[in-house]
């Protein structure tokens, strides 16, 4: 319960700091567009089932893969000020507070290690 209310207060009520940090003039517009990054999990319909509770998504979908995510990273931190800058800080939040969750899952795990989680 603490985990998933956790999860979904990173995934769309911290971002609204993160809006606010960015440019304070324009939090509402840049909450909206951390919001859209949420669009990343779009790639839960190629798997099956498309919800599973107990499923870390780092390393197990398309969008949230190792060969993805550094691309996340790099253009939230290298790319100048702009919204595309917002939409990668955004996405790269989003596989933040997604391992945030692999993390919690395996730590609950005893039987499982963390090879178990991720990839
Ligand atoms: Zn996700």
């Amino acid at each position: 319960m603490l985990q998933t209310a956790i999860h979904y207060f990173l995934h769309f009520i911290f971002i609204g700091a993160i809006a606010y940090w960015y440019d304070r003039e324009h939090w509402g517009r840049n909450w909206l567009i951390l919001l859209a990054t949420m669009l990343v999990d779009v790639d839960h319909l190629l798997a099956s089932p498309i919800f599973h509770p107990d499923r870390c998504s780092i390393g197990h979908h398309l969008l949230h893969s190792v060969y993805v995510i550094p691309i996340y990273f790099i253009g939230a931190a290298f790319l100048k000020k702009s919204l595309l800058k917002l939409v990668f800080i955004g996405l790269a939040f989003h596989m933040v507070t997604d391992f945030i969750d692999c993390l919690w899952m395996a730590s609950e795990c005893e039987s499982c290690s963390l090879s178990d989680f991720f990839f």
